[in-house]
């Protein structure tokens, strides 16, 4: 099988191209030309293939297929919530070719059986590629270091508690030192508990406002701080998820400055919201970290700009509606994202200017497969054909009933949006076209 697009704009994981033809014959690019004459390609597929798919894409921007680093797809365990593959389905429609899953599943991942697991749930029918993440401490507990070794050779992609924060930091300071002599990263969610205690919401104005506990930035900026020195007395790898503060972004800055092996992202909520938007006292508000004040979502923007935050992940979420419908202080944490990500970076950030189209871009592509060495990411002649094509025209108004996740805790349900993911393809087959999984 082989597929011709057409006069189609082309991101390729570091710039633009105006209008490119790109020929894909079974998995992989064997052409990206100005032009690519049809006859030709007709003359030399006859031989070989049975079939010949011919997309014209002008106006539409293709691009490597999106990179997701914090997922969680609940299974084990939370089935009612996601599984496996209702949470690939959200990912293909919304772009994501690839992506990695949080081990905070019952039971957590934190043997080499449950990444067995995963793996074979995963990846069945050619679909999106799902790479689990190891526990750093058994049941994400915070008390015991689980077998690096064995989950390194099970398959895992980085280790995490996702979910929550590693409060002994001799613990933590042997993690690192573990995962250093095996080259994992370690990907951390900073948290201190005692700071953060029972808190629902960005300690500011909205929380007092709504009679909510209040969660202050400093839970998280001193896990940051804490764990760059532990990373660096380590020579680690440390990633920290999903940024929401000031001054986290301030230690992560200092940290690179003086070269210590320091990653970051951000989620899209984080980078288009802050509290003074949190309209009503309803769970779809709710996630952890909290969504911050204005001044804070300036200083994401910023860092994501100037290349200190290096990517953007979604932290997915799902939950049950009985889990997020009765109000911030009775709900769960957490937000769905796969299939709103884009759309709502392209309508928020880009369309008003704030950050350029290929920042955003790379950020979903070619810095996550980097940074955690991942062979996609990327566009060229003879590499594998993840990619998704993007209508920059397509507006639309989020609709809850279409969401393919399980989960309908969006905070961005009935945002008028551009920009919506019309096809995505997974090693050269289309997994996703036209609202259809
Ligand atoms: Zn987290």
């Amino acid at each position: 099988m082989a597929v011709l697009i057409k006069n189609v704009q082309l991101f390729d994981g570091r710039q633009l191209h105006k209008s490119k033809d790109i020929l894909i014959e079974n998995e992989k690019i064997v052409a990206i030309e100005d032009k690519i004459d049809e006859r030709l390609v007709e003359n030399a597929i006859e031989d070989n293939y049975q079939d010949i798919v011919k997309i014209n894409a002008a106006g539409k921007l293709l691009t490597p297929g999106f990179i997701d680093m914090h997922v969680h797809l609940r299974e084990p365990g939370f089935e009612y919530k996601e599984t496996i593959e209702t949470g690939s389905k959200a990912a293909a429609k919304g772009g994501f070719t690839t992506i990695a899953c949080m081990p905070n599943t019952k039971p957590v991942t934190d043997s080499k059986e449950i990444v067995e697991y995963i793996y074979e749930k995963a990846n069945v029918n050619n679909g999106v590629k799902v790479y689990p993440i190891g526990a750093i401490t058994i049941g994400e507990k915070g008390q015991e270091l689980t077998n690096f070794q064995e989950l390194k050779d099970a398959g895992i992609i980085a280790l995490s508690d996702d979910g929550r924060g590693v409060q002994n930091a001799k613990l933590m300071q042997e993690a690192f030192n573990n995962a250093k002599s095996l080259e994992i990263p370690i990907i951390i969610h900073a948290e201190d508990d005692s700071l953060a205690a029972s808190g629902h919401l960005h300690d500011g104005q909205k929380a007092k406002e709504l009679n909510i506990k209040g969660i202050p930035s400093t839970s998280e900026s001193i896990m940051v701080a804490r764990d760059i020195l532990l990373a660096e007395s380590a020579k680690a790898h440390v990633h920290f998820a999903h940024l929401s503060a000031k001054e986290s972004v301030d230690w992560i800055e200092v940290a690179k400055a003086k070269g210590i092996h320091v990653t970051c992202e951000v989620t899209p909520q984080h980078l288009v919201m802050c509290d003074e938007d949190i309209l009503e006292d309803h769970g779809n508000y709710k996630v952890n970290p909290p969504i911050r004040s204005n001044e804070d979502q300036n200083a994401l923007i910023d860092a994501l700009n100037k290349g200190v935050i290096d990517i953007i992940a979604t932290d997915h979420a799902p939950h049950s509606d009985d889990e997020k419908n009765s109000g911030i202080e009775k709900s769960y944490f957490g937000m769905t994202g796969l299939e709103t990500a884009f759309a709502v970076l392209y309508t928020k950030l880009v369309l008003t200017g704030k950050i350029s189209l290929e920042r955003v871009l790379e950020s979903l592509t070619s810095k996550p497969a980097e940074i955690f060495n991942i062979n996609r990411g990327h566009i060229f002649v003879g590499s594998v054909a993840d990619m998704v094509l993007i209508d920059l025209n397509d507006k639309k108004v989020v609709e809850v009933d279409k969401f393919e996740s399980k989960g309908k805790n969006s905070p961005f349900i009935n945002w008028d949006l551009h920009g919506w993911p019309v096809l995505t393809m997974v090693a050269g087959k289309v997994i996703y076209k036209d609202e259809r999984v």
